[in-house]
């Protein structure tokens, strides 16, 4: 196979999102000397319909490369609004988080990859040919490992797993004049009719605020997805006024992780939403993108440096499974638990009583968390009992 290579590189990473950027930045900070080529159909900056929240979980992960000052000129928003019809909670969250457009948070990255030592190059990559050891890309870019960071519909996924069922939400965002009632925060609005589903609206602070709307799609959504006009005007009805000042307009799937996660033995890694790596409560992506990211940079890294490429599959299956597994099984129930409307309710009511329920919501939305005692107890609580009038609503 490497014979019809026209180049041979230690790592080819496809896709230059948040996960390819991580994988190249993993790589090279675990061995400077490592051969990266870093590919990706668009040039860069690029823009990617995202809400453009960015959890302080991922300034944890770049800054084990290198890398966590990309957000540092944008202002940090403190607090966090849930609300579902009449019932609302607004707190200051443990941890600020950022909301920095995709299209400046992206490129910053590819470029710290790039000056790490990647090589970038615009190509949109055909196919992966896993056939006979090293694998080829695009029929001539042999790669010892080669990673699939090409996003919600991978193509390096459907290569080497197939094509497989998974759970997926659509999304479509905006951007929108920021408004007195999202000024420093993260709005969430949760659906009344569809469910689940949500609104937010994001303030980036530089006067803009990132507005959208996302619901789950059925299992069997081949018959269509619903409209662009459905989900602005689920918008528009959830936070009104967001819809129609609006502009820049973006729709994406979103591949939502599941109760197990998977990783094939073999030279070929998967990451970020290729990996089907979404927080299946929240959508929140990008922290899953560069933990898995740089944690397969780090396996390729090591499995080459062993002289055993074929390795890294294997490695980077235990180290995320290690990072990720307990979390992700707990994201997974909370978010079937959520797709009852009374438990979300309940959710609300208990985190506006108890500042650890709202914290570990936040932790489990985000990347870290896990449902304790407390929450599962504030939880049944608030199920059994029903709220009094005066019920306290956060701060
Ligand atoms: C509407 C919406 C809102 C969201 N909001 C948030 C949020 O607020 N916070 C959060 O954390 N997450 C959010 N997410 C999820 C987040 O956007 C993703 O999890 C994140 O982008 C994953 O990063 P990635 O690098 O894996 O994929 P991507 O960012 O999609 O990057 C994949 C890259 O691969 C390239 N590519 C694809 N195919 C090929 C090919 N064949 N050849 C070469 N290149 C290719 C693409 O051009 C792209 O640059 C949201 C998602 C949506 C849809």
């Amino acid at each position: 196979m490497t014979a019809q290579a026209e180049e041979t590189w230690d790592l080819v990473v496809v896709g230059a999102g948040p996960a390819g950027a991580s994988t190249a930045l993993g790589a090279l900070v675990a061995d400077p000397g490592l051969r990266v080529l870093l590919l990706d159909r668009s040039d860069f900056p690029r823009d990617k319909s995202c809400g453009d929240g960015i959890a302080p979980h991922v300034l944890d992960v770049l800054a084990e490369v290198g890398v966590a000052d990309v957000v540092d000129d944008w202002a940090p928003v403190r607090h966090l609004e849930l609300a579902r019809g009449d019932l609302r909670v607004a707190r200051a969250m443990r941890r600020e988080a950022h909301v920095v457009p995709r299209e400046v948070f992206d490129a910053r990255l590819v470029e710290r990859a790039v000056a790490a030592g990647a090589v970038l190059r615009r190509h949109r990559v055909a196919s992966v040919d896993t056939d006979g050891g090293t694998p080829l890309v695009s029929g001539r870019l042999a790669g010892r490992v080669v990673v699939g960071a090409d996003g919600a519909h991978s193509l390096v996924r459907r290569t080497v797993l197939g094509e497989r069922r998974q759970r997926r939400a659509i999304a479509i965002r905006g951007y929108a004049p920021t408004t007195e009632a999202v000024r420093g925060r993260q709005v969430i609005r949760y659906g009344l009719g569809r469910h689940p589903s949500y609104a937010w609206a994001f303030d980036r602070g530089d006067g803009w605020a990132n507005v959208g709307y996302g619901e789950l799609l059925a299992q069997d959504h081949d018959g269509g997805s619903p409209s662009r006009r459905l989900l602005l005007d689920q918008l528009e009805g959830l936070i009104p006024g967001s819809a129609s000042t609006g502009g820049q307009w973006r729709g994406h799937h979103l591949p939502l992780s599941s109760w197990r996660w998977d990783q094939p033995d073999g030279p070929v890694l998967l990451v970020g939403d290729a990996a089907g790596l979404i927080n299946p409560m929240t959508g929140e992506g990008i922290y899953y993108a560069v933990a898995s990211g740089v944690s397969a940079g780090r396996a390729a890294a090591h499995s080459i440096a062993d002289g055993r490429p074929g390795d890294a599959g294997a490695r980077h299956r235990r180290d995320v499974r290690r990072l990720l597994a307990r979390h992700l099984r707990h994201t997974w129930t909370a978010s079937r638990l959520s797709g009852s409307p009374r438990v979300v309710d309940a959710g609300i009511r208990a985190a506006a009583r108890d500042q650890h329920v709202f914290d570990t919501l936040v932790e489990i939305g985000l990347g870290g968390g896990r449902i304790d005692a407390r929450l599962a107890g504030g939880l049944v609580r608030s199920l059994i009992r029903p709220p009094r009038p005066t019920e306290p609503r956060g701060s």
